[in-house]
């Protein structure tokens, strides 16, 4: 690739790319930072996805059958692939999706580390044996699942399909992924890693589409064994419902509404730049992003004064200008939402210190944005606002804080701030949520789980536990004869 070119998205089916669909259909893929059309995409046909699903099959045969040392090495393969690509795959992601070049290529070499992280992983989904009567011999094996659909939205465009296509290619599965139809051109490039490194025609096929009508064929097909999903709340129960029609199980990565509770204890200075730094990645458009700031009353002067002057040092612009820290939001939806949060805040009594509009330019840029006085019935304290977008409201007892931070029906991510052990800990038990940090805000690492409770989803990525919904256990009671 050259200079910005954009790489026209194709759709990738029994090992062979194709510019355009048997529909006819395409969308238009838009720079957010300067809402001008990049490319189109195809939107698959049913009978194309009737052929990846038939590749799938075929795809999961070769794949599981293949050596896992062979399988282990193509994907090392891809993984180093993606290392050398990192820069073209970065300059990619920022045209489609905004993110600062800087940000979108420590994404790339993140991902490339997580594929090697699950691929090694694989070759230790040990089974066990069970002492048992004498004469037989009773075990648990660990076999892949089979062909898996998985459908991952525009904000990580590189590390959501990369977590779902690392673990199913690495438990042995076979996978059709529908990534965002508005940032596929990643998508392509991570496939195109793995397709050169010689994963097999079929075991990965990459579709593009109507996003109600594809999930809706895919999840009904026989072939599919399991559907991995991350995206909004409302999306994900809808999909987990059509999954339970056919009984099928799920991997819901779903949203959430982070709550950080600064103590009274704590260093308010470094707990606000921890946590606007934390708040401004990716324009806020993280499904763990730090949203509702319950900070001590003692502390908030301090508090809020050193949140607002790190939101002011954030440089917002083209994320492939130098120096920028902030690119534009996704799409327009999500600065629409922010624009009604905002509004719906301050009609309630809300006042804000920063940002708080649309900046005036082309493109979907939204300035880092900080309020105060934000009642607990705002749309912007219950709803995940997805955007650069920071409530901070005082709190005067930390049980209240906690019974606040638990009080919507989200539980992905939770921060805390203190520098008493025994409060970190009374935070760590107190906290519904799966993703926890104390004294910083840590993001995702592919050595450690991630994943949430109650409607935020179900089972885990990353990890030992990350292969765990791609594989299935078989006991086996083998009576011994002859
Ligand atoms: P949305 O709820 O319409 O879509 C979310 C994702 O689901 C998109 O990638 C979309 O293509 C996909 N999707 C929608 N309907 C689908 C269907 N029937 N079958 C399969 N996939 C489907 O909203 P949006 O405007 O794209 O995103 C807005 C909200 O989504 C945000 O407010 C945020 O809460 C949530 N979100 C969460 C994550 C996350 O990482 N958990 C990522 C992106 C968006």
């Amino acid at each position: 690739m050259t200079g910005n070119a954009y790489p026209p998205p194709r759709l990738f089916i029994a090992g062979t790319w194709r510019p355009s669909s048997a529909s006819g259909r395409t969308a238009p893929v838009l720079n957010p930072a300067n809402e001008r059309v990049i490319g189109e995409v195809p939107l698959v046909a049913t009978a194309e996805l009737d052929e990846a699903l038939a590749a799938a099959g075929t795809g999961f045969a070769a794949w599981r059958n293949t050596p896992i040392a062979r399988r282990t090495a193509i994907l090392h393969d891809a993984a180093d692939r993606l290392t050398a690509r990192a820069d073209e795959v970065a300059r990619i992601m920022t045209l489609e999706q905004g993110k600062p070049f800087k940000e979108a290529r420590g994404e790339a070499l993140r991902v490339a580390d997580a594929l090697r992280w699950d691929a090694d992983d694989a070759r230790r989904a040990y089974g066990r044996v069970i002492p048992s009567a004498d004469d037989t011999l009773l075990t648990v094996r660990r076999e892949p699942i089979g062909p898996v659909a998985a459908f991952t939205p525009w904000n990580f465009p590189a590390g959501s399909p990369m977590r779902k296509m690392a673990a199913a290619l690495s438990a042995g599965c076979s996978i059709i992924i529908k990534a965002s139809e508005e940032t596929p051109g990643t998508a392509c490039a991570l496939v195109r890693c793995f397709e050169e490194a010689g994963v097999p025609a079929g075991a990965l096929n990459l579709v593009f589409g109507e996003p109600a009508e594809v999930s809706a064929h895919l999840i009904a097909a026989p072939q599919t064994r399991l559907i991995a999903f991350t995206g909004s709340v409302p999306v994900g129960k809808l999909l987990a419902a059509a999954a339970g029609a056919e009984m099928k199980p799920c991997l819901m990565e779903l949203g959430g509404h982070a709550p950080v509770i600064v103590c009274a204890d704590a260093d308010p200075v470094a707990a606000a730049r921890r946590a606007a730094t934390a708040k401004f990645i990716n324009a806020g458009q993280v499904c763990t992003s730090p949203s509702r700031f319950l900070v001590h009353e003692s502390l908030l002067e301090e508090f809020v004064d050193a949140f607002v002057q790190a939101a002011e040092a954030v440089v917002v612009g083209d994320g492939l200008e130098d120096g920028v820290t902030m690119g534009p939001l996704a799409n327009e939806r999500r600065l629409k939402a922010m624009d009604e949060l905002v509004a719906d805040a301050t009609a309630r009594g809300a006042k804000v210190l920063c940002g708080g509009s649309r900046i005036d330019r082309p493109g979907f840029f939204f300035p880092p944005t900080v309020l105060t006085g934000v009642p607990a019935d705002a749309r912007l304290m219950r709803e995940e606002p997805f955007g650069p977008v920071a409530p901070i409201t005082p709190f005067g007892d930390l049980d209240e804080a906690l019974r606040i931070a638990n009080s919507l029906p989200y539980g992905l991510a939770a921060y805390g701030f203190t520098r008493s052990s025994a409060t970190a800990e009374r935070l760590v038990r107190g906290f519904e949520a799966g993703i926890l940090s104390i004294n910083h805000c840590g993001g995702s690492v592919h050595e450690a789980p991630s994943g949430g409770v109650k409607s935020s989803g179900y089972g885990k990525e990353g990890g030992p536990e990350g292969l765990d919904a791609y594989l299935v256990t078989k006991r086996v009671s083998h009576l011994l004869t002859g």
